[in-house]
């Protein structure tokens, strides 16, 4: 153990049963730690929308160490849409259909499914570790010192702990508790955002599509991308729209039929609309590296790109290792080095995504003439030159690679 004095009732109390807050326990329990999730929905909650359908590989392989049989369930359940095609104001610019579904060690390269599905997965996976979550009872107070932390539910229990994590999302309890705060940016337009359910019989083609000044929506860009069971149809705002009144029912069902065809007019399940927040919370660890931030407490990010679950977890497999070798350390000194080495490599991680999120989004957003003119001349060349037709299907989703987080396109 670290050399806490304190008497704790667990090792690791997880606020938040979000796919991250799930994943953070299966990973310690995997670990052979034991942890207690607090949750502050009751069990019967309904989660909306289909939100982080597209399910990267490292996420995929974290999910399969962390218990046995769960990434492959995502994947026996999730698809895989194999084309990639770009249109530019109705003309199609670049079009690529893989042969087969990439990754390695048996997982694919992604899978795409509801994320309510897979917090479903991830909740069974839990259950069948033994791992407790106490629903409808959320973390009200986080107080931590030296020896560990102490943290106060909104129905008065107290748990004692070596480590708490927090894994409560945008509004976040603990973070605010450990004196950290978000700060950032917020994207200029508002996207319209609708799950459409497929149709059984005669499915449309599982492709993604970007289009660029779509002339059936006056020329705003819309993004179409099937999941299993429906698509996902996003639309970019203009700055004069007003976007209450385009996310009216009747409004949106006219936007899907236009974008998506008119059979599925009436086939819209779920409709919001947003702002895309761009920010990191200042230090993802307390002062006593007692507690740590993982997923949507930490950092929020726009979708393009599909960073938000994925670097999550991602988040949740480095709080794993590190509270793993912090509570079998034998000097205080090293136990806390762990945690604040988690703070490090999560916020440059964090830091990379917000960067490389916001590429895609200035992309998206920029309306300068200098931006406009270099899609319309890429558009121009793509019939004659592939790389062109394959820039302007790669920039709204910002660069590939970077730190040992997982980036996808959706
Ligand atoms: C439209 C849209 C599309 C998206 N698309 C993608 C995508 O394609 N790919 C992708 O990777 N991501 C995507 N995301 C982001 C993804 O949905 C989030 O990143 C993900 O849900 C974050 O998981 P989390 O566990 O950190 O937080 P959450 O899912 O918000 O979970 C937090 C949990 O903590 C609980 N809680 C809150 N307060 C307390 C408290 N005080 N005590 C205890 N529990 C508490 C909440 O009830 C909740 O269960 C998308 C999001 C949106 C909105």
């Amino acid at each position: 153990m670290s050399g806490s004095d304190v008497q704790a009732d667990v090792p690791v109390v997880v606020a938040g049963a979000g796919p991250v807050g799930m994943t953070t326990a299966l990973a310690l329990h995997a670990r052979g730690v034991e942890t207690t999730i607090l949750e502050a929905d009751p069990k019967d909650r309904d989660r909306p929308g289909s939100r982080a359908i597209y399910v990267h590989k490292d996420t995929l392989r974290t999910l399969e160490t962390s218990s046995p049989g769960l990434g492959h369930r995502l994947v026996d359940n999730g698809i895989i849409w194999d084309t990639r095609r770009t249109l530019f104001r109705g003309r199609e610019v670049f079009e690529r259909t893989y042969p087969d579904p990439g990754g390695d060690g048996g997982l694919p390269h992604f899978t795409s499914l509801p994320q309510v599905w897979t917090e479903e997965y991830m909740l069974d996976a839990v259950q069948d570790a033994g791992i407790e979550v106490h629903w409808d009872d959320g973390v009200e107070t986080v107080e931590s010192s030296e020896d560990g932390v102490r943290v106060e539910t909104e129905s008065g229990e107290t748990y004692h702990a070596e480590y708490a994590v927090g894994a409560d999302g945008a509004g976040s309890t603990v973070r605010s508790e450990i004196g950290s705060e978000f700060s950032g940016t917020q994207s200029e337009n508002s996207f319209i955002i609708a799950d459409i359910d497929e149709f059984e019989d005669e499915p449309l083609k599982q492709e993604r599509v970007f289009h660029y000044d779509h002339p059936r929506v006056d020329g705003r860009n819309v993004l179409l991308v099937p999941f299993k069971g429906g698509w996902r149809v996003d639309i970019q705002c203009k700055d004069t729209d007003d976007p209450e009144y385009l996310s009216q029912d009747e409004q949106v069902a006219d936007l899907v039929a236009k974008t998506l065809g008119e059979r599925y007019r009436d086939r819209v399940d779920w409709v919001s609309q947003y702002k895309f927040k761009q920010v990191i919370a200042d230090t993802l660890v307390d002062e006593h590296n007692r507690v740590l931030l993982v997923g949507e407490a930490g950092h929020l990010f726009a979708p393009f790109g599909a960073r938000g679950m994925n670097s999550g977890v991602a988040d949740a497999d480095a709080a794993a290792t590190r509270l793993t070798a912090a509570l079998s350390a034998d000097v205080e000194d090293a136990a806390e080095a762990e945690i604040e080495h988690y703070g490090i490599e999560r916020l440059k991680a964090a830091q990379y995504n917000k960067r490389a999120a916001g590429q895609a989004l200035e992309y998206l957003q920029g309306d300068s003439v200098v931006t406009k003119a270099k899609k319309y001349l890429a558009a121009k060349a793509a019939p004659y030159y592939e790389p062109a037709g394959e820039w302007l299907d790669d920039a709204p989703y910002g660069p590939h690679g970077g730190p040992p987080v997982n980036i996808g396109q959706y």
